[in-house]
Order: C-alpha cells, then sequence, then structure tokens
C-alpha cells in the first residue's frame, strides 16, 4: 500500500486539514511556503495521467473550498501536480500541492536553461 493511501487509512499519522466522502487534505511533511497542503484522492491513482473527470470534478470543488478554510482564495494561490519523472513526482498517488500564504516565485523549474531546449 503506498504512503497516502497508508494516510488515508490512518496507519500513519497526518496533520489533516479537512476530509470528504473522497478526498483528503493535509499539510505537507515539508512545507515549501506558509501554506502548503496536499490535496489527495481517497480511490488510489497513480497521478494525473491516469485521473478520470469524475475524480477531477471531486477534487477541484474540495480545492476550492480548502483555499477558502485556509484563507488564502482571495490573495491567490497556486495548484501544482507533478507527473513522473520529469515532473518530479516523488509520491506515486494522484496529489495537488496548494501553496499560498506570500507572493510565490516563478521560475526554477529546470536546472537547465530552457534556451538549450530549443
Ligand atoms: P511530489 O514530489 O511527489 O510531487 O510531492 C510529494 C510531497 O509529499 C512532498 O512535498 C513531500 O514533502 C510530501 N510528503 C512525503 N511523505 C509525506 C508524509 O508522510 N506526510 C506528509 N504530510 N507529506 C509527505
Ligand atoms: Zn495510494
Amino acid at each position: 500500500m503506498c504512503i497516502f493511501c497508508k494516510i488515508i487509512n490512518k496507519e500513519i499519522p497526518a496533520n489533516v486539514i479537512a476530509e470528504d466522502e473522497n478526498c483528503l487534505a493535509f499539510h505537507d511533511i515539508n512545507p515549501k511556503a506558509p501554506v502548503h497542503i496536499l490535496a489527495i484522492p481517497k480511490i488510489h491513482v497513480d497521478s494525473f495521467n491516469e485521473v478520470t473527470p469524475q475524480i477531477m470534478e471531486n477534487m477541484t470543488t474540495f480545492m476550492q473550498n480548502v483555499a477558502k478554510e485556509v484563507g488564502i482564495d482571495q490573495n491567490g494561490y497556486r495548484v501544482i501536480t507533478n507527473i513522473g519523472e520529469n515532473g518530479g513526482q516523488e509520491v506515486q498517488h494522484l496529489h495537488f500541492h496548494i501553496l499560498g500564504g506570500a507572493k510565490l516565485k516563478w521560475g526554477h523549474f529546470s536546472d537547465s536553461d530552457p534556451k538549450d531546449f530549443l
């Protein structure tokens, strides 16, 4: 069983913010912003590559509500999902990073200069 499925099953503790029938949100253990939440579907999905529109429908409303609940919806925030090796995905259970609480920087997405790929 994957690490996020263990969190869903309460076999591993997590700092849970919100939960409904289909989704769970908890604080990232290694935050990269003042607010860094992970939102996941309760059903195991490897990554965004495999997710269905039905799951995304639930996730979308859930994440909008989480952003409101923690008070970042008005000032703005960022939602990121990493996919596969090039995307930097470390946990193979679909998760959305919800980052906010400060003006976020934009960039540093590759160790290479983007011009090198042109
Ligand atoms: P990825 O690199 O796969 O997009 O992101 C995985 C995220 O999960 C990382 O930001 C990492 O800090 C977080 N993470 C990994 N293991 C745990 C854990 O056991 N508990 C919590 N709360 N976060 C975790
Ligand atoms: Zn899982």
